[in-house]
């Protein structure tokens, strides 16, 4: 099936349209017409080449929300017509413990990702939402429950998940005290979720700037992260923080909030961190911990868990040819909270 979408073609070139083929439905596929896919910070790390496995040509979009055009003869979940949303994965090995456990982001074989990954039959590249239209194997298609407003669902299946999942791994929940690093795509859907499972939430910016939106969007307060003295009073005051912070850090300020036993979750910065000092983590059994988006029952659950309870996140949405623009807001952490891309606006380009 031939398709348009966007891509990079190097590390130092912009998103450009570009045409190529989607492969021929597999009985166990669906074909989705992409609605909206959101613009994640990975998207632009993998544009650049940030995390050094990227190869081009690129086509980034990892929340993808969309309608069934097509299923192949097996397909038993879905039909033509039906809402369905895709993450950051489209396939894994679906026979180890992990996928066993719906923990498919840890396949022992590794997850395909919805882009910049290859096919495991095929060994094709995987070219995500920035495109047209989209199929994968019905396992990997989440059912999109039609009460969210369908503009605002994409976010969910990378920022919601990403932050739905370490919540729910460490019991954030009534009584719960959780802090958020960094108020962006991740960081905002943090906010709204740890609020909607019932903890009491901080936002930990680099600034008061977000003050206003931290509160509205559901945290109890904004700690200023430089501020020495507001930190030192926050002094072993949290049960769980997610640090989401997109670049190389220093998470040592952060370590004494934690109470004893309490654990930092980082599901920002891929590579290196600035040199932990230990007595951050001796002096209280503290953790840092990692964690990457969640399985596919858990995704599910995340969907029907904001279904009811009116969660969504808060959207900017943008016409593809845009999206140069939106990655330049975004690093300079200019977007409140999630830029959306309306797929209507992707149209063929016009002869010169
Ligand atoms: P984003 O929307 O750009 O938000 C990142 C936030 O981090 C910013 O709003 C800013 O918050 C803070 N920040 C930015 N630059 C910073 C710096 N130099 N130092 C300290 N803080 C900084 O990004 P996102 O889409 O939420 O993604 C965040 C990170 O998570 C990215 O690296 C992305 O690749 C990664 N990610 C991981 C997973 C996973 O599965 N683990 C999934 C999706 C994304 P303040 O202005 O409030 O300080
Ligand atoms: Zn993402």
């Amino acid at each position: 099936m031939k398709t348009l979408g966007y891509a990079a073609q190097s590390a130092s070139s912009p998103l450009a349209p570009f045409h190529f083929e989607r492969r021929s439905l597999r009985p166990n596929d669906v074909s989705i017409e992409v609605l909206y896919c959101g613009v994640c910070h990975s998207d632009l790390h993998m544009a650049r080449n940030d995390w050094g496995w990227s190869f081009y040509p690129l086509v980034p979009g990892h929340e993808v929300v969309g309608r069934v055009t097509e299923v192949g003869a097996e397909v038993k979940k879905y039909k033509v017509g039906d809402l369905v949303a895709v993450g950051c994965m489209v396939d894994s090995c679906q026979n180890c413990d992990q996928c066993k456990k719906g923990l498919e982001q840890y396949c022992r074989e590794g997850n395909t990702q919805t882009y910049g990954g290859r096919d495991r039959i095929t060994c094709e590249p995987t070219y995500g939402g920035y495109s047209k239209q989209l199929i994968v194997r019905e396992e990997f298609a989440l059912r999109v429950p039609e009460s969210l407003d369908l503009a605002r669902v994409a976010p969910l299946l990378c920022a919601g998940i990403t932050t739905y999942s370490p919540l729910k791994a460490w019991n954030a929940g009534p009584g719960s005290r959780v802090g958020v690093v960094g108020l962006g795509g991740l960081g905002h859907m943090a906010v709204k979720l740890a609020k909607g499972l019932g903890a009491d939430v901080t936002v930990l910016s680099r600034t008061k700037a977000k003050e206003v939106d931290a509160l509205k969007l559901g945290a109890s307060r904004l700690l200023v992260s430089s501020d020495t003295d507001a930190m030192a009073k926050a002094k072993s005051s949290f049960d769980l923080i997610i640090d989401t912070v997109p670049v190389k850090h220093d998470v040592n300020p952060y370590l004494p909030l934690l109470d004893v036993d309490a654990t930092l979750v980082l599901v920002g910065q891929v590579g290196p961190l600035n040199e932990i000092h230990t007595a951050g983590l001796l002096l209280g059994r503290r953790r840092v911990a990692g964690s990457i988006i969640g399985g596919i029952p858990e995704t599910q659950e995340m969907l029907d868990f904001c279904a009811s309870k009116g969660i969504l996140p808060d959207c900017e949405m943008i016409r593809m040819d845009q999206i140069g623009e939106a990655f330049g807001r975004m690093e300079r952490a200019d977007v409140r909270y999630r830029f959306v891309i309306d797929m209507a606006s992707l149209a063929e380009p016009k002869a010169a």
